[in-house]
């Protein structure tokens, strides 16, 4: 991902009221964030950890970001399943359940869609991590590059379908 500004950050939300993205916070790690290794940037609000917030910039240059509501409370961890987003890295890692208000109309009329991710949004360290060697995959760069694709498509059609 190219490294974006706070300003276009908050005015990226398609989902999301003029007073919820003035009240997000922004990851505390933000000066810091490695732009280069994200397909997206997510992360939950730091003072309400139920909120958590996706960017993510497509092959057109367009940025968008949503507001994502998780639904399986602060503290409690919910089960290992399969996130939507990097679905097919075999790495255990927590999965949120976060339910996702519709953008326009429909979503101010109570639409939401639901979506399973990584609890704290990390697909783009576990695509990178690369799977054993084996006879069906020889080289594993090259999944781990078809993996970091796939993410992007993926992170680029839930948003559409927001
Ligand atoms: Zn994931």
């Amino acid at each position: 991902m190219q490294p974006l500004t706070e300003k276009t950050i908050r005015s990226a939300f398609v989902n999301a009221s003029r007073s919820e993205t003035k009240k997000l916070t922004l990851p505390e790690n933000f000066a810091t964030l490695d732009w280069e290794n994200l397909e997206y940037l997510g992360w939950r609000d730091p003072k309400m950890p139920q909120r958590g917030y996706l960017v993510h910039s497509n092959a057109a240059g367009q940025t968008r970001a949503l507001l994502l509501r998780s639904a399986d409370g602060t503290r409690k961890r919910s089960s290992l399943a399969m996130c939507d987003m990097c679905r097919d890295v075999n790495i255990p890692c927590y999965v949120g359940v976060f339910s996702t208000r519709r953008a326009g109309q429909p979503g101010r009329d109570g639409d939401t869609l639901g979506t399973m991710i990584c609890s704290n949004f990390e697909c783009s360290t576990n695509v990178r991590i690369p799977p054993p060697k084996n006879a069906i995959y020889p080289d594993p760069m090259v999944v781990v590059a078809e993996r970091i694709e796939l993410l992007d498509e993926r992170v680029n059609s839930f948003i559409g379908r927001v």
